[in-house]
């Protein structure tokens, strides 16, 4: 087979973190309400009246672009977008096409690589279709229109990435970023960030791009990842078999892991498009623009660096640390508050290995998890310094903590977990223990090291888990000699 290499470019829409909509007061959180209770004639496409731009939303939209160094233009204008849908009740998107609010930006990966931001534009959403209600099919669909109309950014990156993981990269740092900056909280789950995937083969080393499929109905970053997968083996082989990939849009299909074709480019819509007769241009006043630049909080690369920097977090604890900002803002709640620099990475393992799982498993929010920063640091600091608590003893602990919300102190106290570095009962143990495990003890006094671990073992048994480990390791070396 001839070696191809991907190219991928990724059309994402995010939704303001706006109260109200693009261009009416109702209000944009349609999500934990009844369906069609945000809505007026503005948002429902009535006639008579008249669009007017939320103020709030240019300025996050240009928040947005400004943290992706894309420069805004003076004067843009919103367009017409022309279809015919359900959802639409006004049979036209107001958009942005010949002059978006903002271009030519760029989006660092925490690897290196920078993948260019070819625009990003305004525009406003749809209404959702429902076709089910649980898991019952209906035979006919029910419109709710309380998304129509919220304020969107759609950001179209270059074709600058060249693998599924490259891809994933950029959309969990554009989503980081948009967290940070307060522009959006791009949850998925409520429709709020949203991505197709475009890409094509060209083979290795050649300059011009191959034809690409676009890929819609991605639900999840891992979900873009395993669509553009499948595309890579599909469009290689096709290419190999001398066959050639048609221009389309595709549909990703989660459950069999496929993706089928959806629209050829012949069936593209003609979407008509035209300035928006109801709107004037947006101008970008200058020194607007410039107080928002000057707005922008830390970003997560510069969070990233500024963790290793100042508590010596590894690249993967800090990218991980950092990659949303409630995460950020508990871990670094932590780090400021452990007494002694070595539980620095310990903070940064149970959060990663430990609060990160127990959130996952219990789908909670690290917002209103029942452990506290200061907690956290305390934990570490019990198991960092003065090695009064084991690894195994912190895990612990630390469940109990989650569970309960109680102090690790307290934990401590009440279980009995508290390392025993008292010599004396240390001994007590190994002697114990090496009474009754003669055979390792012969081994290790021929030589083998290995030996040494089965006892230190027996040991930490015996102990429950309290033995200072650092010090069973001295004491037995000392006894064996
Ligand atoms: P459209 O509006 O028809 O979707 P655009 O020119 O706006 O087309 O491109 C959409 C996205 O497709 C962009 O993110 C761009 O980077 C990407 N893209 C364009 N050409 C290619 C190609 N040959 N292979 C992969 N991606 C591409
Ligand atoms: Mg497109
Ligand atoms: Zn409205």
């Amino acid at each position: 087979m001839k070696e191809f290499e991907p190219v991928i470019g990724l059309e994402v829409h995010a939704q303001l973190a706006t109260q109200s909509k693009l261009f009416c007061g109702c209000s944009s959180h349609g999500f934990d309400v009844p369906p069609n209770t945000n809505i007026c004639p503005i948002c429902t496409g009535q006639p008579g009246v008249l669009p007017v731009l939320n103020r709030k939303a240019v300025e996050l939209g240009f928040r947005a672009a400004l943290a992706l160094g894309c420069k805004i233009r003076p004067t843009s204008i919103f367009a017409r977008k022309n279809y015919f849908y359900p959802d639409l009740p006004k049979n036209y998107q107001i958009s942005q096409y010949e002059e978006p609010f903002s271009e030519k930006g760029s989006l660092r990966l925490p690897g290196g690589r920078t993948i260019g931001v070819h625009r990003i534009h305004l525009e406003e959403d749809a209404g959702k279709l429902l076709h089910s209600i649980g898991n019952r099919d209906l035979d006919y669909s029910l419109v709710d229109f309380n998304r129509c109309g919220a304020p969107l950014i759609e950001t179209v990156s270059e074709p600058d990435m060249r693998t599924p993981q490259e891809a994933y990269e950029y959309l969990t740092e554009l989503k980081a970023i948009f967290q940070y900056i307060g522009a959006s909280s791009c949850d998925m789950e409520k429709g709020e960030m949203r991505c197709d995937a475009n890409i094509s083969l060209r083979e290795k080393g050649a300059e011009k791009f191959g034809v690409r499929a676009e890929v819609k109905n991605l639900n999840s970053f891992k979900a873009v990842k395993e669509a553009l997968e499948y595309e890579i083996k599909r469009q290689a082989e096709l290419l190999s078999s001398g066959g050639r990939v048609v221009q389309e849009t595709r549909l990703w299909n989660e459950k069999e892991g496929k993706t089928a074709p959806m629209r050829s480019k012949e069936e593209a819509h003609d979407y008509r498009y035209f300035p928006e007769p109801d709107l004037v241009p947006l101008e970008a006043d200058p020194a607007w623009v410039e107080k928002i630049k000057k707005e922008i909080p830390e970003l997560p690369r510069q969070r990233r660096e500024r963790l290793i920097k100042t508590y010596q977090l590894s690249e993967y604890d800090a990218s991980v640390l950092t990659s949303y900002k409630d995460l950020a803002d508990h871990a670094e709640g932590a780090l400021k508050q452990v007494k002694s620099p070595a539980a620095y990475k310990v903070v940064a393992n149970l959060e990663i290995n430990q609060h990160l799982a127990k959130l996952n498993e219990s789908k909670g929010d690290i917002g209103n998890s029942k452990v506290k920063p200061q907690q956290l640091a305390a934990l570490a600091d019990m198991t960092a310094t003065a090695a009064t608590l084991s690894t195994a003893a912190a895990k612990m602990v630390f469940e109990e903590m989650f569970s309960t919300g109680k102090n690790p102190q307290e934990i401590v106290k009440e279980k009995g977990l508290a390392q025993v570095s008292d010599d004396k009962a240390v001994q007590e143990w190994i002697k114990s223990a090496v009474s009754e495990n003669q055979k390792a003890v012969d081994d290790f006094r021929k030589g083998n090291e290995r030996a040494l671990g089965v006892l230190v073992g027996a040991v930490m048994k015996k102990s429950q888990g309290k033995a200072n480990p650092g010090l069973v390791n001295k004491i037995l070396k000392e006894t064996l000699k």
